[in-house]
């Protein structure tokens, strides 16, 4: 039986954050969707340092986390074991015994209209003066 090829998108999602009466900042969160929904909670978050790494050598990630940053907050306790085999990615989940399997392309791709994205927020909101947060999601250097 061959396994099918799981469907990756990301997306950007932009809010304001404040943190007292006059301190309002603009902040985008990288969201995955598998086959159009989040392999995690509403309470946990991707980590985009993380999935960026995954992209270049093969391990065990955290690559979703709780909010408060402590991954087995969320249940994460052992994390997502990647690995790249003919132009896929597989991410195994070894904590529920899921895995997925995506083309390197969707990837790489989603990746970068995110980055497009967060390109056109960071030069919008350096205009109005307003402070923008947002992963940065460039493959610098590595080879594709
Ligand atoms: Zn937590």
């Amino acid at each position: 039986m061959t396994q099918e090829i799981d469907r990756i998108t990301f997306e950007l999602t932009v809010r304001a954050v404040h943190s007292g009466p006059d301190d309002v900042w603009m902040q985008g969160d990288l969201h995955v969707l598998i086959n159009g929904h989040p392999p995690y909670s509403i309470n946990d978050m991707v980590d985009p340092a993380a999935l960026l790494r995954s992209l270049a050598a093969e391990g065990r990630y955290f690559l979703f986390s709780c909010t408060c940053g402590a991954p087995e907050c969320g249940g994460w306790e052992q994390g997502i074991a990647v690995s790249h085999r003919d132009q896929l990615t597989e991410w195994k989940d070894i904590d529920k015994e899921t895995s997925w399997r995506f083309k390197q392309q969707d990837i790489a791709e989603g990746l970068r209209e995110v980055q497009t994205e967060v390109d056109f927020f960071k030069s919008f909101f350096r205009v109005k003066n307003i402070r923008f947060y947002a992963p940065d999601l460039e493959d610098r250097g590595s080879a594709t």
